[in-house]
């Protein structure tokens, strides 16, 4: 058949997908594809980059064809073009590592290829596979906030990988750095030079912006590259430990920090853990049970980076045992580092004393009269986690924090627990807090 039918065929099929997945999917995976060819029942579709074609291929797979086969004949083969070259099966994590040249700023295993998507961060992916394809129409600056060890560099290399592929002039450096650049620009009088380099990037990625909170001139010279680059669309992508609502810098740089779309990590759940460890054992061509799996899987770590520290753990014992993993090897492996039981050490104190510092507080401030929004919400906080990690009555919670009652403290309790519900940063703070109170001990999803 002609190309043109391809064509054609593809655009119907692609209105077919267009209903029967959501929006966003098809917006990022199906947007910019075509049909290039129809020959000997191959079905061949242009997509725009690997990753795409990875993903279609991985994931869309059936659908495509039951959508295709709909359109054309019952044994019709799907084959992904990356703009016209050819895409070879789907590969494995390693394989896909192995495609990136390494470079002096970006981790060649932060590929998306290698990101395990989840529930955690799936929007956070999302948001950063559509700055790759729009890059600074999206959303500018893409914001990508969360706790230590849960993806943020990963997916922020992956968006630079991308970029670099395409020829952008991509510019990757931490807070940190950016916060060196500066002080040694500032030292030697070459702000300028400081100032070109920035403003020449197509695409700024900063990891780890919260490191230059409380440093003015750092901050006030970051202000400058932002609107610089803000004002001729450049793309700006951004991750912190913090929302920038948290950043401790001046308002009218918070203030931009929101004007894009702001989205965060969150520790993985069960089934995405396993995919991590999954994928980590395949890439290292590590031959680690099922059964081994999920039991390092279902221990507590309170990051991904903690998780495949775990499984490093595992395989290094083995390895000292000369025997391969099994599950008491884990259990050894594990024992000191990722305990599945609570502990059960906490008093009302320690808790009280934990919070109050999470919150910034005194702990006569919880304690005491203070009736203010922030200590409020602290004691609040603290009531809940007294209740929960301590064997205090309600009404011993309720003297310990200020002398409320019982029912004082039930309401405080359910207050939090419908807060947490749709506040992913006080549901990451209490995990934090529990985090220290037990280390090892909270759940991770
Ligand atoms: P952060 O920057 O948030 O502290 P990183 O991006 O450095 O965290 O991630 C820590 C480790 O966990 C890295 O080795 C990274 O590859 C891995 N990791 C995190 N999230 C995922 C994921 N969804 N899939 C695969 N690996 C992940
Ligand atoms: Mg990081």
């Amino acid at each position: 058949m002609q190309n043109r039918t391809a064509r054609e065929i593809w655009v119907a099929a692609l209105g077919e997908l267009e209903i029967q997945v959501s929006s966003s999917n098809y917006q990022t995976w199906f947007k910019d594809t075509t049909g290039l060819s129809y020959q000997d029942n191959r079905f061949t579709i242009s997509v725009p980059n690997t990753f795409v074609a990875e993903y279609l291929s991985q994931n869309q797979r059936s659908l495509i064809e039951k959508t295709l086969m709909e359109l054309t004949s019952p044994d019709i083969e799907v084959v992904f073009q990356v703009n016209g070259r050819h895409q070879q099966g789907p590969s494995t994590a390693g394989s896909a590592s192995q495609g990136v040249p390494a470079s002096a700023n970006l981790n060649a295993r932060y590929v998306f290829q290698s990101f395990v998507e989840g529930k955690s961060n799936c929007l956070a992916l999302r948001a950063a596979l559509d700055v790759v394809q729009n890059p600074g129409k999206s959303y500018n600056p893409l914001y990508i906030y969360g706790g230590t060890g849960l993806g943020k560099t990963h997916l922020l290399h992956a968006i630079g990988h991308e970029a670099r592929s395409r020829q952008t002039a991509m510019l990757c450096v931490s807070g940190e750095q950016f916060t060196n650049e500066f002080v040694i620009a500032l030292r030697d009088r070459q702000t300028e030079q400081f100032r070109n380099r920035y403003r020449n990037a197509g695409i700024l990625l900063i990891d780890d912006l919260h490191f230059i909170g409380g440093k003015e001139q750092t901050a006030e010279s970051f202000f400058h590259t932002f609107n610089e680059l803000h004002n001729s669309n450049r793309q700006i992508v951004i991750t912190s430990d913090r929302p920038p609502g948290s950043m401790p810098v001046e308002d009218k740089l918070r203030s931009r920090l929101e004007w894009g779309l702001i989205v965060d990590v969150q520790p993985p759940d069960l089934d995405t853990r396993l995919a991590i460890l999954d994928a980590k054992a395949q890439r290292e061509q590590v031959a680690m049970p099922a059964e081994v799996l999920s039991f390092i899987a279902e221990r507590t770590f309170k990051s991904v980076r903690d998780l495949e520290g775990g499984f490093n753990r595992v395989v290094a014992f083995s390895r000292l045992l000369r025997s391969s993993p099994t599950v008491e090897t884990a259990a050894q492996a594990l024992q000191d580092v990722a305990s599945k039981v609570p502990g059960t050490s906490a008093t009302p104190e320690s808790v009280i004393k934990l919070v109050a510092d999470s919150f910034k507080l005194g702990y006569d401030d919880l304690k005491g009269p203070r009736r203010d929004k922030q200590t409020a919400m602290a004691r609040r906080v603290a009531m809940y986690l007294v209740r929960r990690e301590t064997n205090c009555s309600l009404a011993q919670v309720g003297r310990d924090l200020g002398g409320r009652d019982a029912s004082a403290v039930t309401n405080a309790c359910k207050k939090v627990e419908s807060d947490m519900a749709t506040d992913s940063y006080l549901r990451r703070l209490i995990h934090d807090i529990q985090e220290r109170i037990n280390p090892g001990a909270t759940p991770a999803a």
